[in-house]
């Protein structure tokens, strides 16, 4: 295989590049009477570049977005019922509502765009002559 750019066969895959480049792991031991453990992770620039993409995670804006919202709701819905323990039961049940209704549109949207970066990175090549990455089907 060859690069697109130049031509050169000197080409590797991204999560090849990533693998060989990254290095995780513990070290354990003892200095005066004292033992220590400690994680070291390292990685070339190379490596970096050539990294999977980040699992979604859900991000703490939406509960507060959510939050804010049920509280809107419990004044509202409360004043209009007529009670703090209607507020107190409308607060609750919309942030429940809200946080699973988003929960669900957010993770799947989040997935969706996730899984594409992923299957893009694992066609992903570097070409290390002249530095250019391209996808290959
Ligand atoms: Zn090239």
């Amino acid at each position: 295989m060859n690069c697109p750019y130049c031509d050169s066969n000197n080409v590797r895959k991204f999560s090849l590049v990533y693998e060989d480049g990254t290095s995780r792991g513990k070290s354990e031991g003892f200095s005066d009477n004292a033992h220590y453990e400690s994680e070291h992770f390292s990685q070339t620039p190379l490596a970096k570049r050539c990294s999977p993409p980040e699992a979604p995670e859900p991000s703490a804006i939406f509960f507060l977005i959510s939050f804010l919202v049920s509280v809107y709701a419990a004044f509202k819905g409360g004043f209009f019922m007529g009670g703090f323990w209607w507020g107190v039961g409308v607060f609750v049940s919309s942030l429940v509502i809200l946080i699973f209704l988003w929960g669900v549109l957010l993770g799947k949207s989040k997935k969706n765009r996730y899984d594409s970066e992923y299957m893009k990175w694992e066609k992903s090549w570097v070409c290390l002559k002249c530095g250019k990455d391209f996808q290959i089907d």
